[in-house]
This record gives structure tokens, C-alpha cells and sequence, in this order.
């Protein structure tokens, strides 16, 4: 794990680069939301960020999350957790129980699931849907022709909370089309949460109007573990 020091210096670095690039676009920083993605890092070195002042953290495993987040979320006051990798039906219950938003709805049978699941519980996490715009055939996410009749099924149908969309551009693509492409189906929409841009292309996300993303290893070092399938 970094040193304390160093995961608060990477902290500070991208808050600064997320505020430049919010200026050179003409918005306020504090329409940006920074998640810092801590999957495969240890619990101290979320600690480390916490006692930076990060409240908001990502993680892209049910089972993962269960191991790191119940006793943080006990030991910190205003901790979110967002989810940002695939879920299976079969963990919706779990997932609803410890996060905060849900980033990744991207089939029919799982929005109907976490509906299932809110009638029970009388709560919701916030909701984005996550869209496939590279429609690459090995990545989670809706195609972008299914989108929006995916988004009217979870906000007008089942009375979703759907706060905006999500994307994960292809590793070897220019992002900003599929930025652009994303903030054009929420547009049409009439959706303005835009969960889009990490390590290596945040700042052109902010300029293409993100208002979410999502860091992981700017803030906490490459991770050593190879990122589960999505
Ligand atoms: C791992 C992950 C990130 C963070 O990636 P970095 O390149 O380390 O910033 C962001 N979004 C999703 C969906 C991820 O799985």
C-alpha cells in the first residue's frame, strides 16, 4: 500500500486537476462528484483518503465491498459507496443493503429485481444506467439503440430513481466520442447525471460535462490484482 501521505498528495492532485478542468469549461468544481474507486486496496489505504477529507468511494464487488465497507461505514459518519461493476441478480439484496448508488443497470431483468427489491425494503440507492457506447460484445451495459427505452422501463415503468448514466469507453478508443455520445442520450433523456472518466482521462470528462468520476489508481497506486470482468 502508498504511505498516507502520498494517497492524500494523489487526492489533492486530481481535486485540483477535476477544479482546472471545471474552469477551462466554465463550471463550478462542485458540480463534480469525485468517487474514488478503492477495489483490491486495502482498507488502511481508504483510511488514508478518509483522513484527507474523501468521503465518496467505489468499489466494483459485491463481496469485496462487504469485506471492506460495513466496519468503515460504521467508524465514519456521511460515507458513500457507490457500485460500478456488473451485478447479478442474485446479489441485489446484498448490494442494496451497503451501497449508496448503484452505477450499473444494464439489463431489464436486473432493473425489475432492484424494484422487487425496494418494494421490500421501502428504499433505493440511486441509479445510474450504464451504457455500452464502444458496444463492445465482452462489456457490461446497455446497447445505446436499447437505451432509452432501458431507461424509460426503470424511471417510468417501476418508478426507479434513476439519476443519470454511465459509461466505460473501450481501453484503446479516443474517449471523447463516446462521452459525447453519452451525454446525448441523457440529454434526450432529460437526464443529468454523467458518470463518466477515470485515471487516465477524467479531465476531458469534466470538460465534456461529467458530473461523476470515477479514480482509482491516480488516487491509490496501480492496483496489483487484475480488474474483474466486465
Ligand atoms: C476500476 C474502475 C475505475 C477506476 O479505474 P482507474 O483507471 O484505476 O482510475 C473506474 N470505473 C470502473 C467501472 C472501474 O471498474
Amino acid at each position: 500500500m502508498m504511505e498516507t501521505a502520498e494517497i492524500a498528495a494523489r487526492l489533492a492532485a486530481v481535486r485540483a486537476e477535476i477544479a482546472a478542468s471545471a474552469a477551462a469549461a466554465g463550471r463550478q468544481a462542485e458540480e463534480i462528484e469525485l468517487v474514488a474507486v478503492s477495489k483490491t486496496h486495502p482498507a488502511a489505504a481508504i483510511e488514508a483518503a478518509i483522513a484527507a477529507g474523501q468521503r465518496v468511494f467505489g468499489e466494483n464487488r459485491v463481496q469485496e465491498a462487504q469485506q471492506k465497507f460495513p466496519a468503515l461505514k460504521a467508524e465514519h459518519d456521511g460515507l458513500r459507496l457507490h457500485l460500478i461493476g456488473p451485478l447479478q441478480t442474485n446479489k441485489v439484496r446484498a448490494a442494496m443493503e451497503l451501497f449508496d448508488v448503484i452505477q450499473t443497470v444494464d439489463r431489464p431483468r436486473l432493473a425489475e429485481a432492484i424494484a422487487a427489491e425496494r418494494e421490500r425494503r421501502g428504499t433505493c440507492p440511486e441509479l445510474y444506467v450504464q451504457v455500452n457506447t464502444g458496444e463492445e460484445p465482452q462489456k457490461a451495459g446497455v446497447l445505446p439503440r436499447d437505451a432509452d427505452g432501458l431507461i424509460a422501463l426503470c424511471r417510468d415503468r417501476l418508478e426507479l430513481p434513476v439519476r443519470g448514466l454511465m459509461c466505460i469507453p473501450p481501453v484503446a478508443d479516443e474517449p471523447s466520442p463516446h462521452f459525447a455520445l453519452l451525454r446525448e442520450i441523457a440529454r434526450r433523456n432529460g437526464l443529468d447525471g454523467l458518470s463518466m472518466g477515470m485515471s487516465a482521462d477524467f479531465a476531458i470528462a469534466v470538460r465534456l460535462g461529467a458530473t461523476v468520476v470515477r479514480v482509482g489508481s491516480a488516487i491509490f497506486g496501480e492496483r496489483k490484482l487484475t480488474p474483474a470482468p466486465r
